[in-house]
């Protein structure tokens, strides 16, 4: 049986960038054991952030396309073709994965294809695509498997399609139900509604992204019914049913009545996403999940088996490829460069919504603030305008901004941001707000003229 100082199962974003820094600054002996041939770069190169990054900025081209003539452009959009699109996409994507593995052999990182689970606390069985198994035993085990796009099990509901589908439509439909509030279903919805499906989303609740904060929550509500998406909200699907037309029919209740969304081309279940803990014979090494699966881990991402560790997507917090590469970073840091201390603080983490216009956030919304310091300890700043990129046009795409404070210090307790180029523009407030930054600082910085960003340091 082969021997290894590090062993990580799942070759995405967690795994790859801590089997990569094991070998390469720290010199280990690793092994990466990844469950899909193709599968080198995990959800975020394959089916996640990629992907998704390209099929906004094509939405957003097209949306500047309607932006350009008031500019004086004489640019006729003769129309778009979704399967050019796709094809140059999944040859990117193929691109990035081949990278991935000059960089693996340069660095000497051990790949196997193969699906891995716990024979003992330090051996693992990996199962190939040919049915043969292997074993190897190492002196670190690394889980990070991910997750997987959860589906309920309702009549009809492998009828509609996941985020993984929507990555594999050849063709745009012409008609689109998306049943979710949360990031996929907002970034899908906007894609496909910009190139002309007519696309429809249902929501449990009042609103999409619910859990961020208000600002964002109907600043992209608004724009999205603006551009035409219906939001059907207080609902929940009872069934997807196979129409006459060969379609599919969604049957869902709202406001005590049984309604149906007739002739849906696609269907998409986007309400979250599930860890890839079941079949890893967790118990063969007395490591413990909670009751959705997620792998339980302390702040150093120690499993309850002394040199078995998780992160990543399957320990189920903040579910992003840099939270995931960045724990993987201080895991690795911490067990071969003798940083006994490094590890990742999962607070003030920004995140970005790439929705039409993006929503970025970072630190508390109002509503957390209220709650955790008391609505007489907070203090707000809002602002909303329309950017001057779209001084000429009668299209206007809508901007605004919210700082949450403390009342005495008036430090930064969160930033939410909506509108052109947020996604941008949030990263570097999110290091002056986890370097501990206060409204008085932000004051003390001179703007930028004229840019969007300046109105953050001239909050009144
Ligand atoms: P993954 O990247 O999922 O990697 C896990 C790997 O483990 C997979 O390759 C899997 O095949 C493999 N595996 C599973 N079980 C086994 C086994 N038993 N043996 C061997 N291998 C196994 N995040 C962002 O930060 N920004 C974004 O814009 C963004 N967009 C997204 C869009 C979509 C549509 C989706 C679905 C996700 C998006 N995410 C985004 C989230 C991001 O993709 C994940 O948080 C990130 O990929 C998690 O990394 P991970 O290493 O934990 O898992
Ligand atoms: P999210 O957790 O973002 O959203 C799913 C939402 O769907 C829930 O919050 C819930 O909202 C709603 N929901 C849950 N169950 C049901 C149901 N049965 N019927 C209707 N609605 C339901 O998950 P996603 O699947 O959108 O994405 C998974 C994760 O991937 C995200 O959490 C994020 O971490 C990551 N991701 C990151 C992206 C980025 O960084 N830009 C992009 C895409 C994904 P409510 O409670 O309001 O009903």
């Amino acid at each position: 049986m082969k021997y290894y100082d590090f062993a990580v199962i799942g070759g995405g974003s967690g795994g790859l960038a801590s089997a990569r820094r094991a070998a390469s600054l720290y010199s280990k002996n690793v092994v990466l054991i990844e469950s899909k041939r193709n599968g080198l770069g995990g959800t975020c190169v394959n089916l996640g952030c990629v992907p998704k990054k390209i099929m906004y900025n094509a939405a957003s081209l097209n949306e500047l396309f309607a932006v350009s003539s008031d500019y004086g452009f004489d640019v006729e959009n003769n129309g778009h073709n979704w399967r050019t699109l796709v094809e140059n996409r999944e040859e990117y994507i193929e691109r990035l994965r081949k990278i991935y593995e000059r960089n693996l052999d340069k660095e000497k990182v051990d790949v196997v294809f193969g699906s891995a689970c716990f024979e003992k606390p330090n051996i693992l069985r990996v199962t190939h695509e040919d049915g043969t198994s292997s074993f190897l035993t190492a002196k670190n085990i690394l889980i990070a498997t991910g997750g997987y796009p959860i589906i309920p099990s309702i009549p009809g509901s492998d009828l509609g399609v996941t985020s993984d589908g929507f990555f594999g439509l050849k063709e745009l439909p012409k008609k689109a139900f998306i049943i979710g509030s949360g990031y996929i279903a907002v970034e899908i919805a906007n894609v496909l509604q910009t190139f002309g499906c007519n696309t429809t989303i249902l929501c449990r609740y009042g609103s999409v992204l619910r859990h961020f904060d208000e600002v964002i929550s109907s600043t992209v509500s608004e724009h999205m019914e603006k551009s035409g998406i219906r939001i059907i909200r207080n609902a929940s699907v009872e069934s997807l049913v196979k129409s006459d037309s060969g379609n599919i029919d969604v049957k869902f209740s709202h406001q005590n009545l049984v309604e149906t969304e007739k002739d849906n081309e696609l269907v998409i279940w986007a309400i979250g996403r599930a860890p890839n803990s079941n079949y890893l014979n967790l118990e063969k090494a007395n490591v413990t999940c909670d009751e959705n699966g997620c792998i339980l881990v302390d702040e150093y991402q120690n499993t309850r088996c002394p040199g078995v560790y998780a992160l990543g997507d399957v320990c189920g917090k903040a579910l992003l490829t840099p939270v995931a590469i960045a724990a993987g970073r201080r895991l690795v840091d911490r067990i071969f460069g003798g940083k006994s201390d490094s590890k990742l603080d999962y607070s003030n983490i920004p995140t970005v919504v790439f929705s039409h216009p993006p929503a970025g956030t970072v630190g508390l919304t109002e509503e957390e603030a209220r709650q955790k310091y008391g609505s007489e300890n907070i203090v707000i700043y809002k602002t909303r305008f329309n950017g001057m990129f779209y001084a000429l046009s009668k299209n206007k795409v809508p901007t605004a901004y919210k700082m949450v404070c403390s009342r005495d210090d008036e430090k930064i307790l969160g930033l939410h941001l909506v509108g052109p180029s947020s996604d941008e523009i949030l990263q570097g407030f999110s290091v002056a707000i986890k370097m501990g930054a206060t409204k008085k600082d932000f004051d003390n910085t001179v703007a930028i003229h004229p840019t969007s960003a300046e109105e953050l340091v001239t909050m009144r």
